[in-house]
């Protein structure tokens, strides 16, 4: 006999943008049964780890928001960091997900054992919960670059998500590795109030020069006063980033080819020094590496005090930076904007599912999951954000959304008796990774550039098809995909 309502526990690791999420829904539909585990002392994920200067997030702020919590208040077009971390905290508080929230509690362990989940974390909790959601984010475990004589350097030197607010900046010849979405934003933010300012780069990116411009407070006011306006501007913004994201899995696309060229039109117009243009040209296709969004990082590696460093580096000195062609380039502050371990997932959590079967062993070659939330013999574990899915410039936000949305209609099966354990089988991942993998020859990130969109095959690890394929298959889990117990 199916128990009906079955009470479910549920363990929400990670409380950034997308364990807040899954907290909110949960309590909507009434499921207080829950704890969201976070090993920092504060939500807010990525928005929390990364306090650069010029931090800014290059999705329009509407569509970087919860669909049904629209902010009239969001001061730009694309908002800086800080204003996305208030953001988060603000909607947090208002659905009341705080008190939900263990901090400081980080889990090191997850085993399904007699058909729940046994979780215990780095200071010994232990819990039992009958659903898992991994809302541990993408982005944030660092990338370190392993560098000969790091340790020796004598100034300040620190990883671009780990911020040390307490390096004075002012007046110091300052060295930046990099050239990501991180490291440009950086450039521009600084290059005024530093002597002087190095970039390394090895690699040069293509730039999209696009302008930032205030939201005026005619509009504020217009969105306070009706909010549904800015639900539209989010569902239109929303259809207007799909073109982007389609132009991308098509690589010969008009649309592509339309992107490059303001790229290259960028380039060629804005920089002036023919020497200096040609170490700025990326000798790759725009778009097969994150797109870089950026109006003012060519005006400000052209300021006199700023230079473009091309030259690989050799080593760190206790003075600075050495490079292949014997130059010292002494720093004060070096900061690393060398990106993050982007195949980390969940990881090093100790995570093991049916039988014993561990995650070190079903990742053994590489992470993956059914439409990027499920692994086969891993019941009731789901993933928010999981591997290769969609990637790009665009929010993160849709993504989680509409990922829950199809994890609580598995959850509502275990909560109606007609399954106690459900995940992926073999075959639906099998023929879902050979498709995407089939599909993804045809993308841009696959035109020869080295990005972290890339798997250790060199196959994106992302979504090859339109983002209009993801929502569809989002509608509803298919019931040859799912193995019900
Ligand atoms: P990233 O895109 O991975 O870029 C890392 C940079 O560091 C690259 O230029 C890389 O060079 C360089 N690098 C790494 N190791 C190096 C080494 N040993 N020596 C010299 N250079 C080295 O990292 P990110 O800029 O932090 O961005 C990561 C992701 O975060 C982005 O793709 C984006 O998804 C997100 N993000 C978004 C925003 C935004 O919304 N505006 C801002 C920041 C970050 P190569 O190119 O040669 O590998």
């Amino acid at each position: 006999m199916p128990e009906k309502n079955r009470p479910l526990r549920f363990a929400i690791i990670g409380a950034g943008m997308a364990g807040i999420l899954s907290a909110i829904r949960l309590r909507e539909l009434g499921l207080d049964e829950f704890t969201v585990y976070e090993k920092a002392d504060r939500l807010g994920g990525t928005w929390r780890d990364n306090t650069y200067p010029g931090l800014t997030c290059d999705v329009p702020s509407p569509l970087y928001s919860y669909s049904f919590a629209p902010n009239p208040e969001w001061s730009r077009h694309y908002s800086p960091g800080g204003e996305i971390q208030s953001y988060l905290e603000g909607v947090a508080r208002e659905h009341g997900v705080e008190r939900f929230m263990r901090f400081g509690e980080e889990v090191v362990s997850a085993r399904f054992d007699d058909g729940r989940w046994q979780l215990e974390s780095a200071s010994g909790h232990r819990d039992t919960a009958d659903v898992v959601i991994a809302a541990t984010g993408v982005l944030h475990r660092p990338r370190l670059p392993a560098l000969e004589g790091l340790d020796t350097f004598r100034g300040a030197v620190f990883h671009s998500a780990r911020w040390d607010h307490s390096v004075a900046l002012d007046g110091t010849r300052f060295g930046l590795i990099g050239t990501g979405s991180t490291g440009v934003q950086i450039v521009s933010a600084l290059v005024d109030r530093v002597a002087r300012l190095s970039l390394f780069q090895r690699t040069a990116q293509w730039i999209m020069p696009l302008e930032n411009p205030s939201y005026s407070e005619e509009e504020k006011a217009a969105w306070r006063k009706e909010p549904a306006r800015a639900v539209e501007l989010h569902r239109n913004l929303g259809e207007l980033f799909s073109v982007f994201s389609n132009a991308i899995v098509d690589a010969d696309s008009e649309r592509m080819k339309a992107v490059e060229q303001m790229c290259l039109d960028n380039l060629e117009n804005n920089v002036h020094d023919p020497i200096l243009r040609e170490r700025l040209r990326p000798n790759y296709r725009a778009g097969c590496k994150r797109l870089v969004i950026s109006p003012d990082f060519y005006a400000a590696i052209q300021r006199p005090h700023a230079e473009l460093v091309n030259e690989a580096i050799t080593r760190v000195e206790p003075e600075g930076v050495r490079t292949a062609d014997g130059r010292l380039h002494p720093l004060d502050v070096l900061v690393l904007a060398t990106g993050f371990q982007t195949d980390a997932f969940m990881r090093p959590m100790q995570i093991t599912g049916r039988g014993g079967r561990t995650l070190a062993e079903e990742w053994r070659l590489r992470p993956s999951a059914y439409l990027s939330i499920s692994i086969p013999e891993f019941p009731n574990l789901f993933m928010l954000n999981g591997p290769n899915g969609p990637v790009g410039n665009f929010s993160l936000i849709e993504v989680a959304e509409l990922q829950l949305g199809y994890i609580l209609q598995l959850a509502a099966r275990l909560r109606s008796g007609e399954a106690r354990e459900i995940c992926s089988t073999r075959e639906a991942l099998d023929t879902f990774e050979a498709a995407r993998t089939e599909a993804a020859r045809t993308t841009i990130w696959m035109t020869g550039c080295k990005s972290w969109y890339l798997d250790d095959r060199g196959v994106p690890a992302s979504w090859p098809w339109p983002f209009s394929h993801f929502i569809d298959e989002m509608r509803a889990p298919r019931p040859d995909a799912f193995e019900l117990r």
